[in-house]
């Protein structure tokens, strides 16, 4: 046994600290990126937040939207090759994703067959650490010189280079922050998501590679956080779930508030709208795509009921208006600059609590 004593942190463990700035408005800070790949050479222009590959973010609806504010979709794996002919959001701002099975491998060379113009590919297990995986990035590199290829997920610097090395342009990020994620639960694994961007980042960037920092973030807060620690990109889950464009069934539920009407003396119930959300690797998710969990082992995802949001459009604006704030209070007039632009300062309390439920 081996023990590292050097303390690693969350989202929730700092907080960024102000600066002066010569920024007087936030309508001038550009949270536009441009990128150049390593291996596929493609440049890239748009606003690197991500909706991840899960039930209820990763659709195409979803894509539809974000493709307007220029952000990007992960899709979920289970989109059939027809169901890519009705879809047309500019392959600038989608990937396809696959899993690392034969299956997955047969579907992914069929739907880039027929549809030659889709320019990303997101290989995506939850363990990016075993041999297999890197020889499944290293084969679909060869297959697909000039496509970009997200690999992930991984957590530490020697593994983030050795699938660049394999061939991936982009490696995800994070293993266990996920909000409907029971990995760390479940096998007391993972890695604080804060120090593990700011270490894979270093490790990328030395190598001309780049980062997705994907979960954890549950406020616009944290993604300014994890861009600042370095990522090129992040990724959300349920910041993008129980929208309209989710496609989840939206059940609206009475709820009491024991209160009771003064007239009739009877309870009085209120209404609220949910929406299902879970886990790619939860109970629902295993019974959904692959006919139950395997016999060998056991779900590492939750299945909760959030909130109904409403249009997804809000709550991107509500995302990027904070990261824009976030670049004035530290005088970055570019999201690239915000990086350089910040210190991180380790807190015992992120806010004022006081009124919340
Ligand atoms: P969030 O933004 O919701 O905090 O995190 C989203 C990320 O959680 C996804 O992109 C994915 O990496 C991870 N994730 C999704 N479903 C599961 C699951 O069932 N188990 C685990 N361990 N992680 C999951």
């Amino acid at each position: 046994m081996r023990m590292e004593n050097d303390m690693k942190l969350d989202f929730k463990d700092v907080l960024i600290r102000p600066k002066r700035s010569t920024l007087s408005s936030r309508s001038q800070v550009t949270l536009d990126r441009t990128y150049t790949f390593r291996h596929s050479k493609k440049v890239w222009t748009g606003i690197p937040i991500m909706a991840a590959n899960m039930d209820g973010v990763g659709t195409f609806d979803v894509a539809k939207i974000l493709e307007g504010h220029k952000l990007f979709t992960c899709l979920v794996k289970s989109y059939e090759l027809d169901d890519f002919n009705k879809f047309d959001v500019s392959p600038e701002y989608f990937a396809v994703s696959t899993g690392i099975g034969s299956k997955d491998y047969n579907h992914l060379q069929e739907v880039m067959k027929r549809f030659p113009s889709i320019e990303f590919i997101c290989i995506d297990v939850a363990n990016g650490y075993s041999e297999v995986f890197g020889d499944f990035v290293q084969m679909v590199r060869k297959e697909f010189p000039t496509k970009t290829i997200i690999a992930g997920n991984v957590v530490t610097a020697d593994m983030t280079q050795e699938l660049i090395l394999r061939g991936a342009d982009i490696v995800k990020v994070g293993i266990g922050p996920g909000s409907v994620c029971t990995t760390r639960i479940q096998t007391g694994v993972g890695y604080p998501q804060l120090s593990s961007i700011i270490e894979c980042a270093d490790a990328a960037h030395g190598l001309g590679a780049h980062i997705i920092s994907d979960g954890g973030c549950t406020s616009p807060g944290d993604v300014a956080k994890a861009f600042g620690a370095g990522a090129d990109f992040v990724m959300l889950g349920g910041m993008f779930a129980g929208h309209d464009e989710g496609g989840g069934k939206i059940i609206t539920e009475l709820f009491t508030t024991n209160k009771v009407d003064p007239k009739t003396k009877k309870p009085i119930y209120n209404e609220k709208q949910i929406v299902e959300f879970y886990g790619m690797s939860s109970d629902t998710a295993m019974d959904k795509h692959h006919g139950g969990v395997a016999a060998y082992r056991s779900s590492e995802g939750r299945t909760v009921q959030i909130q109904y949001r409403g249009k997804l459009d809000k709550t991107v604006k509500n995302i990027l208006g904070g990261l824009r704030s976030t670049c004035t209070y530290v005088g970055a007039p570019t999201l690239k600059q915000l990086s350089k632009c910040t210190t991180f300062i380790p807190v015992t309390k992120q806010y004022n609590d006081v009124f919340e439920e």
